[in-house]
């Protein structure tokens, strides 16, 4: 059975989803252009991509690969696309070639039937600030956006008015694995003042609008004003309770090393 979930969002525009266990999902967009198709994260395995490849053969135009992050769930599935230019961050890739292949030994040996298609396909064209991609009739314009991860872009078609914020915002609040968090913070309230950002597609969690970049930036404005505040939201999933305690920690070292 494949668990992936193919939806066309709007003209152009697909998401892949999959569940990562009972509470989360993640998902992947694939954008159809009239001259390139794009792809952005892969989910966590090459098998998962097999319905992303039915849809981009039936369109026909050559294909490249966005990673958001070097992250096991959004990068796993890279190995589906052989010969494919993959582009990510350029910190991507040494994560993807460090800490990747230890998470991957860990994963094949906790569930070795779960993980035995992967192998660690790691970007072949990488960026540091930003970089343009002309799809033919939309633009994709992939950020930047270091807070979750050090490597973390979020990927924009302005024309559409989307942004992937891939794990830089997600809902209830973001996880921040490296921080910093004030210039992430800072990162989420300017592109949730773009005119030209009306829909955010999360990796994790429901498609929304520009307020779940701006209810994450201002949960981590809280955190860095005070690291003690306390966020209890009744029926919270346990692992946001987690990332909540992880994301004090992190607040705390900016906050002190600010002081010093
Ligand atoms: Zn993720």
């Amino acid at each position: 059975m494949n668990e992936v979930h193919l939806r066309e969002v709007m003209p152009a525009i697909w998401l892949a989803e999959r569940p990562l266990d009972a509470e989360m999902s993640v998902c992947a967009a694939i954008i159809l252009g009239k001259t390139v198709s794009a792809v952005v994260d892969t989910l966590i395995r090459p098998e998962d991509m097999a319905p992303v490849r039915d849809l981009l053969d039936r369109h026909g135009q050559p294909v490249l690969i966005v990673n958001t992050h070097a992250d096991w769930d959004h990068t796993w599935g890279n190995a589906a696309f052989p010969d494919t230019p993959i582009i990510a961050h350029r910190l991507c890739r040494a994560a993807m070639l460090t800490a990747g292949q230890r998470t991957l030994a860990e994963k094949q040996a906790e569930e070795p039937e779960r993980y035995r298609t992967v192998t660690i396909v790691p970007p072949t064209i990488t960026f540091t600030e930003f970089m343009d991609i002309d799809l033919g009739g939309l633009t994709l314009s992939i950020h930047h956006l270091p807070g979750h991860t050090a490597d973390e872009a979020v990927v924009h078609l302005p024309e559409a008015g989307v942004l992937f914020a891939g794990d830089a915002a997600e809902w209830p609040i973001p996880t921040a694995s490296d921080g910093p968090i004030g210039p992430w913070a800072n990162g989420l309230h300017r592109w949730a003042a773009r005119d030209d950002v009306r829909t955010v597609v999360p990796a994790h969690g429901a498609v929304g609008d520009a307020q779940l970049l701006r209810d994450n930036a201002i949960y981590l404005d809280a955190l860095l004003a005070d690291p003690d505040v306390r966020w209890e939201p009744p029926g919270i999933m346990p692992f946001y309770q987690e990332a909540h305690r992880k994301n004090a920690a992190i607040a705390r070292r900016e906050r002190d090393a600010a002081r010093r």
